[in-house]
């Protein structure tokens, strides 16, 4: 017998399966990032930072643009290889890696490694004998709204050591970099580390090493939701530092955000709405586990560009929480939407292509967001 018969008044709601979150990636706007940022940084060669957005239409987008590509482990090597970059395009700019990732990468065709310890140069000399090597410097107080939290980078007469080391060692003293913050807001920024860059230049011309590159690293800004100083004016800073080193170099980068964050949108639904003592909560499926990590990283600083669809004119101010039961997968306070916003409905997060769905876990049973080309 079916006890639930009796009491049922009205016929069940039809249930539409949602394919829940999707994050779809426009691959004109990636080119268009890419371009714009070979059009600021005029003779600077980009390595897009792989860990950014890892989805393979984005790393052939980018390859087939004639980016190369800065990767942190073998696993990322692997997903490049797969979308038919080749190792020679490719830095290993994580400083410390375990032995096996060093020799892996190397058998594999990459040969050019970041290190800022004497323990890495001599892992490095075992791994991967007669590889390149490039010193991380580090890059002091930051005004970036995701900042590193000072892990990696030694000083210039550190770098200047490893790098006289690394000959030692039978390696190739290849070049210097740092990395000054993600989502810098700040183009001067980059002159204390360029001026570390050229005091290292000078120090080792003294002991007969000449480096063949100088790698600016990432940390340029995209916009979410308001404008940042113009990737033009970050190139205008790094021509400035450049133009003091003493003698010519090659100069990379390696932007992340700056070419994949504005490309993306999510696409979300509200599974709920709910009036309470602390204001108006939209639920939604997606949230902090499954592709908004970064507004924890950032203290709520990173603010995502937020839309619904309904786009009534009667607004009422929302907070956007995820779909678990954890009290930190809120994503964002105070959201103006359409008031009459309802079960259903969907949202835009825009300035959504970076650090997201590579964060994204299973937490609490839900599935990470899907990832589309567009
Ligand atoms: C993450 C990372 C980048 C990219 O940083 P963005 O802020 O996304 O531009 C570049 N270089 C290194 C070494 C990194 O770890």
């Amino acid at each position: 017998m079916r006890l639930s018969s009796a009491i049922v008044a009205t016929p069940a709601p039809v249930r539409q399966v949602h394919p829940g979150p999707v994050l779809e990636m426009s691959a004109t706007r990636i080119v268009a990032a890419l371009e714009g940022f070979r059009a600021a940084f005029p003779g600077v060669r980009p390595f897009y930072a792989t860990k950014c957005n890892t989805h393979p239409g984005v790393l052939s987008t980018l390859h087939g643009a004639g980016s190369g590509f800065e990767v942190a482990s073998v696993q990322e090597i692997d997903l490049l290889t797969e979308a038919g970059v080749q190792p020679y395009d490719m830095l290993f700019s994580n400083p410390v890696r375990a032995r096996e990732q060093t020799a892996r990468a190397a058998a594999a065709g990459v040969y050019r490694f970041s290190v800022d310890s004497f323990e890495e140069v001599r892992r490095v000399a075992e791994e991967a004998p007669g590889s390149c090597v490039y010193a991380r410097l580090s890059s002091g107080p930051e005004d970036s709204v995701v900042p590193s939290e000072g892990k990696f980078g030694v000083d210039v007469p550190q770098a200047v050591s490893l790098l006289v080391q690394a000959r030692e060692l039978g390696l190739t003293p290849y070049g210097i970099t740092f990395h000054m913050g993600s989502q810098s807001l700040d183009p001067a920024a980059l002159r204390r580390p360029l001026h570390d860059v050229a005091a290292v230049l000078e120090r080792l011309l003294q002991v007969g090493i000449r480096l063949q590159m100088v790698d600016i690293g990432g940390g340029f800004p995209a916009r979410y939701d308001e404008p940042v100083p113009p990737l033009a004016e970050f190139g205008r800073a790094a021509a400035e530092g450049l133009a003091l080193l003493p003698y010519p170099v090659e100069v990379f980068a390696e932007p992340g955000r700056a070419l994949v964050a504005e490309a993306g949108t999510f696409r979300c639904r509200v599974i709920g709405v709910a009036e309470r003592p602390s204001g108006w909560w939209a639920h939604t499926d997606l949230g902090v586990f499954h592709g908004l990590m970064e507004v924890l990283e950032s203290g709520g600083n990173l603010r995502y560009p937020i839309h619904d669809t309904r786009r009534a004119r009667l607004r009422r101010a929302f907070h956007l929480t995820g779909p678990t039961c954890d009290s930190q997968d809120t994503f964002a306070r105070d959201v103006l939407l359409s008031a009459d916003l309802r079960e259903g409905d969907e949202l835009l997060v825009g300035s959504a292509g970076a650090y997201t769905s590579v964060y994204a876990s299973r937490f609490n049973g839900f599935a990470p967001p899907r990832v589309v080309m567009i």
